[in-house]
């Protein structure tokens, strides 16, 4: 069972990378993060006990009832104030509860007295516990999850017969399986022993200092790897390798600067003359000319001048690349740098040297044999059909181009960029993206590209907005075109005309100021100006994003899309999977609610072991609860899945695609009979998600045995206006704003309400800054939004007053378009700033 541990106190999370002390920074107390204050009260980051404290008042310790340790150090050197401006607030032995203070201190006084204030929560007994997720570089309350914690996993070491071998099996929980960044340090760590390890996941084996042979072993969360170690070393570099695989390497932290938005039904396309839609990979907005970035062809000899002389070049430009990407990581930190050292271990991959070395061997020349090694491995990785794993592809290209660059003396054709441009490019590789980001450009645009790339999360984490996916519409596009780049909206717009700039300068000036003070209220309560409580939760599919959530000052999360837990893969998750997935995330929302959206499969979500025939409108086929219904086996366990979470009703369940309440009964005859067989008493909330027409239209039968409604405006919409949201050619008409979708919604909170029920909005138009004011207006009180826009969405609703919206949804409803509603919206907007 995993243990949160919560923040001590309110301030800017980091690593311990950024603590100037190497006591910390180097790990010799434990592993952990590292807080700035902005408080000065410590508070108690889980139940335990006081075992230090030290005298001067600055560090203590506590021991929480599973045998956790946690050191919290208030500032660097603080020890030799002797007590001055510390005041402990518990002793040692005392018993405490999670916020319970512990130490004030006077924040002005030691800030001017210390080296630092800034602030090391550390695991001391990492033997027993290591550290699973934890929250790093973002502003984090008291009491918000911080670091999850996970028994090390008790000794299940096997000899083989002859006493040569020794194995353990290990369940992944790096949220993205072994990609780039973990192999590198796996094969980091294997180096360091004399004895061969390798890594099985299934028939798959691979050499533990390979990073190419971990990426092509096709693991993703959840995975059980078995390491074997056979050598003079074997029995320490098992347990090394095994207890850097029961971490998350950070990897949770990491993922939650990328904020992955689902594909646009828009991306690609051409949505009003010189507007193109895109996915957007990392959020925000840019205005700047267009700077074309050209890819260098390199062209390497197929045959060499002999294998000694093809070898000597190898290493010579293996050598040169090594030093230039060290230097890159020197002067980088957080996610570039990590990047960067997965980029060192690819230049020096056993497995990649020995497929260059082969055909060196063979007579053919260095670059040739570099190309084909790379190649061979990008050609395994992409058999894996694991999109994660492919979308590191990139990396490998990236170091296929440094080397041949350095060994050819083929500049790359990074051309100059100029400060504030938009970088528009067919596709960027992670170094190009470093090295760019130094010209500082306004944002990132590109053709091709995933939203999960290195790229996206390097750009995520950079702050950079960017594009991707934009599609053959962006070859138009000409060097030094002006630009409006909305990775609000997901689109680029080309040539803008005066007013289009002038309105988006006037909305880049709003949003900074805007974010800025949301970002500053995060975790204020919500409510409208004249007091009407509306409850801000967020989207989330994963731990990682519950975790943002969170720290973004999310009240829990109105949408768990489990499916994402079934998608990709050969069989359905078990129980047990299913169960510790729920946890997690019930765990990472600290008790908050958590609604989770049973299995939603068919349509647009195909899996392959849930077999649908060929359907003519898959669309309006098995979808949703339709294919639950039609699977009790899978339904029964995902029920039992979800009850089996502790606390029981932290955990509500939410019914996708209802059309009738026979739909609802059967669900909840099914929750009824397994809380009977499993002997839970506590009542589960069960909600339906109204995302069709008939559902919002009986939106009051439904609410006499609903505990809640749920839009999904996304299908709503779909179904309203009988527009397939993933086809391209009706995508500009797919707007949720659409009168005729908001009269649903007015309709389905006029019917629900009055029978008692809360209505809640979990579909994209409740990340729609312009939308919320009428969706408030028309009786929604919940709003489920992705995780990155939940402070902007409280500063919003707090500027609100539920009379003034009330007038707001009514004009709009007398709308004719969606467009004139955008207007409406906008107009609205304007009034209030
Ligand atoms: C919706 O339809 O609005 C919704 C939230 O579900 P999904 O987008 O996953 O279909
Ligand atoms: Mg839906």
């Amino acid at each position: 069972m995993s243990l949160i541990i919560t923040s001590p106190l309110r301030g800017w999370a980091t690593t311990l990378d950024s603590v100037p002390d190497p006591v910390f920074a180097k790990r010799m107390m434990g592993d952990g993060v590292a807080i700035q204050p902005l408080d000065d009260t410590i508070v108690a980051p889980f139940d335990g006990e006081v075992v230090t404290l030290h005298d001067a008042g600055h560090a203590i310790s506590l021991r929480s009832a599973e045998g956790a340790e946690i050191l919290i150090h208030v500032g660097l050197d603080t020890v030799m104030l002797k007590g001055e401006g510390f005041t402990p607030l518990v002793a040692i032995g005392d018993t405490v509860s999670r916020g319970d203070p512990l130490i004030r201190f006077d924040l002005d006084a030691v800030a001017l007295a210390a080296t630092s204030l800034i602030t090391p929560v550390i695991v001391t007994n990492a033997e027993t516990f290591a550290i699973s997720r934890r929250t790093v570089d973002c502003a984090i309350g008291a009491c918000e999850a911080l670091m999850t914690l996970v028994p090390v996993q008790a000794e299940t070491r096997r000899r083989s017969d002859d006493g040569t071998v020794v194995e353990q099996a290990v369940t992944l929980s790096l949220p993205h399986g072994i990609h780039a960044r973990p192999a590198a340090r796996i094969g980091e760590t294997a180096r360091a022993f004399e004895a061969e390890v390798h890594l099985l996941n299934g028939d798959k084996r691979g050499d533990a200092r390979s990073t190419v042979a971990l990426l092509a072993l096709g693991t993703g969360f959840g995975d059980e790897v078995v390491v074997q170690a056979r050598g003079g070393d074997a029995e320490a570099a098992l347990a090394a390798i095994v207890a850097l695989l029961a971490t998350d390497m950070g990897e949770g932290a990491l993922a939650a600067t990328s904020i992955t938005t689902p594909v646009p039904a828009s991306a690609g396309q051409v949505l009003r003359a010189g507007q193109i839609g895109g996915v957007i990979a990392s959020p925000g907005l840019a205005m700047g000319p267009a700077a074309r970035l050209q890819q260098a062809e390199i062209a390497v000899a197929r045959d060499g001048s002999g294998p000694a002389g093809e070898r000597a070049a190898l290493l010579a430009a293996r050598g040169d690349v090594r030093g230039q990407i060290a230097k890159r990581a020197d002067s980088a930190d957080g996610s570039v740098a990590a990047v960067m050292h997965a980029h060192l271990a690819l230049i020096d991959d056993p497995e990649l040297l020995a497929g260059a070395e082969k055909r060196i061997a063979e007579g053919r020349s260095a670059g040739f044999a570099w190309r084909g090694a790379i190649h061979d491995q990008v050609d395994a990785i992409r058999a894996t059909g694991n999109t994660h794993l492919i979308e590191r592809i990139d990396d490998l290209i990236d170091i296929e181009r440094q080397l041949l660059s350095t060994l050819t003396n083929t500049p790359l054709g990074s051309s100059a960029i100029p400060a504030g441009a938009i970088v528009v490019a067919e596709d960027l590789l992670p170094s190009q993206l470093v090295t760019l980001a130094a010209a500082k450009p306004a944002g990132i645009c590109l053709a091709r590209g995933g939203p999960t790339s290195h790229v996206a999360i390097l750009c995520a984490g950079m702050g950079l907005p960017a594009l991707v996916a934009v599609g053959d519409a962006l070859d138009a596009v000409a060097d030094g075109a002006p630009l409006l780049l909305d990775a609000e909206m997901g689109h680029l717009t080309v040539a803008p005309s005066p007013a289009d700039s002038e309105a988006f300068t006037a909305r880049l000036a709003k949003r900074d100021a805007r974010r800025e003070a949301a970002r500053a209220a995060a975790r204020d309560a919500c409510q409208t100006g004249d007091g009407t409580r509306i409850e801000i939760f967020a989207n989330i599919g994963t731990v990682e994003d519950a975790l943002l959530a969170a720290a973004q000052g999310a009240e829990g999360s109105g949408l768990v899309r489990s499916e994402f837990l079934f998608l990709d893969r050969e069989t359905a998750p078990s129980e047990d999977e299913q169960q510790a997935a729920y946890q997690g995330i019930a765990n990472a929302l600290l008790g908050k609610p958590v609604i989770i959206r049973l299995l939603d499969i068919g349509g647009d979500k195909p899996a392959a072991y849930i077999p649908i025939a060929q359907e003519e409108n898959p669309a309006l086929g098995q979808r949703g609860i339709r294919v639950a219904l039609a699977r009790p086996d899978l339904l029964e366990t995902q029920l039992r899945a979800i009850l089996r979470v502790e606390p029981v009703g932290q955990c509500k369940i939410m019914i996708p695609m209802v059309a009738s309440i026979d739909e609802l009964r059967q669900v909840r005859a099914l929750v009824d009979r397994l809380r009977g067989e499993m002997g839970i008493a506590t009542p589960i909330e069960v909600g339906v998600m109204v995302e069709t027409p008939a559902a919002a239209m009986t939106a009051d039968l439904l609410a006499a045995e609903a505990d809640f409604l749920s839009i999904g405006t996304n299908d709503l919409t779909q179904y309203v206006l009988a527009m397939d949201r993933g086809n391209p050619a009706v995508a500009a008409g797919v707007d949720a704003m659409h009168p005729a979708v908001l009269r649903m919604i007015g309709e389905t909170c006029r019917l629900a309400t009055a029978r008692g029920r809360w209505v809640g909005v979990c579909g994209g138009l409740a990340s729609d800054p312009a939308a919320l004011p009428i969706l408030i207006g028309l009786g929604v009180t919940e709003l489920s939004a992705v995780p990155g826009f939940v402070a902007e969405a409280k500063q919003i609703v707090r500027g609100l007053t539920l009379i003034e919206a009330r007038a707001h949804a009514e004009l709009a409803l007398q709308c004719k378009s969606a467009a004139e509603i955008r207007a409406l919206a906008r107009a609205f907007e304007e009034t209030r700033r």
